[in-house]
């Protein structure tokens, strides 16, 4: 027992190091939340953008490609949205589809691109994740199945939720200084 815990801890803390971590040092693992709506964990996902692995190399940075077609992770206070203020939209990098928007946005603390909602509930995909010794909600672009982060319930109102989603699978586009 004491090796798994150990082995639990270096997975949590050195391999993804990521999403994981709630502000609150909360450990690792997703229980579903007491008194949480029971709301099956798994979205079907709609994918209607097919390209091969090679399209996708072309057309994504390396860094882009290995999170969103490699489901990898940047290291937290690294991205370039982390930290970000501004009003506007915040597209998938992989398809331009809207993902999120910047009003459901908050500073979590976690270092990456927190919102408490998806731009609409048809834009993402989600399914069960057991890597790395963890019961995690992996988060997914519905329309082009490019990977964008997790979701977790700890999350403020008015939905509870936490979707920690890497920079790099994101595009933001600034509202415009016209528009009022
Ligand atoms: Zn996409």
């Amino acid at each position: 027992m004491r090796t798994l815990v150990a082995i639990h801890l270096i997975a949590g803390t050195a391999i993804v190091a990521g999403c994981n971590s709630a502000p609150t040092g909360q450990s690792t693992a997703v229980a579903p939340a007491a008194g949480a709506p029971a709301e099956t964990p798994t979205v079907a996902m709609n994918t209607t953008i097919n390209k091969s692995d090679e399209e996708w190399r072309k057309t994504l940075t390396p860094e882009q490609y290995r999170i969103l077609r490699q489901k990898g992770t940047e290291r937290a206070f690294t991205g370039k949205y982390w930290n970000t203020k501004d009003e506007g939209l915040y597209r998938c990098a992989g398809c331009g589809e809207v993902l999120f928007e910047s009003d459901t946005k908050y500073d979590s603390g976690c270092g990456w691109p927190s919102f408490y909602a998806p731009a609409s509930k048809t834009v993402i995909a989600e399914t069960e994740d057991n890597s790395h010794f963890m019961q995690r909600i992996e988060v997914l672009c519905a329309k082009c199945g490019g990977h964008l982060g997790h979701v977790f319930e700890d999350g403020p109102q008015p939905t509870g939720l936490r979707y920690c989603i890497n920079s790099a699978s994101l595009n933001f586009e600034p509202k415009k200084a016209e528009e009022k």
